[in-house]
């Protein structure tokens, strides 16, 4: 074999050598993890059951989506061809960004939002055109419906969005899909069950809507990865030409009927972050800390220049929050979960006891 020059390497597009690694901040989290919204108690019981029960056979055999997809379509009130599982919202964004997003077109994005959109964006070769919120992390609506041109493709709204828990309501949608009929319009309802409000039912009367629902949340599925895009029909068409079939795993559509079923464990486990949330704001109004009003299951607040220092002593006392300090309009703010009455009192605790030591300029005087 020739000599091979270890100068050379086989060059990626430049849309991808543009683009920053995402490392969310993983690692070692045997804590009380208030650091990625996620479920913090654990999915139903009934799913525990169905994983017991997984068989050699079960791994062996390709996953085949189509039952467990009109299973989920019929619980949502939907047809199955209006719906798509997909491995998490995240594959749900990046395969409607691919079969949507042309050399060209725009992707309006109110900011600060999820990452992931930025994330997938930046390989198309559409133009991101981020929207700030301002100081009170409200809904841009006016501003959005300003920057709506004939080239603006897709809309991607998180409702309620992260990392604050504002909420766009039902009327500025609307009249953003209409506003913008040559674009996708994403409502992105991963916390939707803590908001309990939902667009779903105008899929019928907005050609452009697409609504994306996640199990990582409120079910408590993170690790098996599934989500779901909803559209009418000539969407969704796109949408399956580049999605795989195989994405969403044989392990996750054999739990998917369970988590379903039990409707009963979702409904409490939501109540439980409610009620922790309404107490949580008390505590936090209590402390003098700001924050944002929030529809979601975690309260944004603002700890001022000594935010990292205030991560690293939550999570010396087990107590895991996430600093969102580099989002934009979110300069010194963290962002912590909601969980359980009782995880929410210990994590008051820490945040006491950190208070004592470090100044957070967020407390108002
Ligand atoms: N959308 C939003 C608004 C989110 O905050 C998240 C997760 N943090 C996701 C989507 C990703 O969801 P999934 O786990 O289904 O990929």
């Amino acid at each position: 074999m020739a000599e091979f020059p270890s100068t050379i390497f086989p060059k990626a597009r430049a849309r991808v050598e543009a683009m920053k690694e995402y490392h969310p901040p993983l690692g070692c989290r045997d804590a009380m993890r208030l650091d990625f919204n996620e479920n913090t108690v654990a999915c139903s019981p009934a799913v525990r059951e169905v994983l017991a029960r997984i068989s050699t056979e079960n791994l062996t055999r390709y996953p085949e989506r189509a039952p467990v997809e009109a299973m989920v379509a019929a619980h949502l009130g939907l047809k199955p061809e209006n719906v798509a599982l997909t491995n998490g919202v995240d594959e749900a964004i990046h395969v409607l960004f691919e079969a949507f997003l042309d050399a060209g077109d725009e992707l309006l994005l109110p900011v600060p939002t999820y990452t992931m959109y930025e994330v997938y964006a930046t390989a198309t070769d559409a133009k991101i055109v981020a929207v700030p919120a301002a100081g009170d992390l409200a809904f841009p609506f006016e501003r959005l419906m300003a920057a709506i041109l004939p080239k603006t493709k897709i809309v991607a709204i998180a409702n309620p969005n992260s990392p604050a828990g504002s909420v766009a309501t039902r009327e500025q949608i609307v009249a953003i899909a209409e506003r913008a009929p040559q674009a996708i319009v994403l409502v992105d309802e991963a916390y939707f069950h803590f908001y309990g409000e939902t667009v779903m039912d105008l899929l019928g009367e907005l050609p452009n809507l697409v609504v994306a629902r996640t199990f990582s949340k409120a079910y408590g599925l993170a690790g098996l990865r599934v989500g779901l895009l909803a559209s009418g029909v000539e969407n969704m068409r796109w949408i399956r030409r580049v999605l795989s079939p195989y994405s969403v795993n044989q392990v996750a559509l054999a739990c998917l009927p369970a988590a379903l079923s039990d409707s009963e464990y979702l409904v409490n486990y939501v109540a439980e972050v409610l009620a922790a949330r309404t107490e949580f704001e008390t505590a936090l109004d209590a402390m003098g800390i700001r924050r944002w009003p929030s529809r979601a299951n975690f309260v944004l607040v603002e700890i001022g220049a000594q935010h990292a220092e205030f991560v690293r002593r939550m999570s010396a006392a087990g107590v895991l929050v996430r600093d969102r300090s580099s989002d934009p309009v979110c300069d010194g703010c963290v962002r912590i979960t909601v969980g359980t009455r009782e995880q929410m009192r210990r994590a008051v605790a820490a945040m006491e006891a950190a208070k004592e030591t470090i100044e957070l300029s967020g407390v108002r005087r």
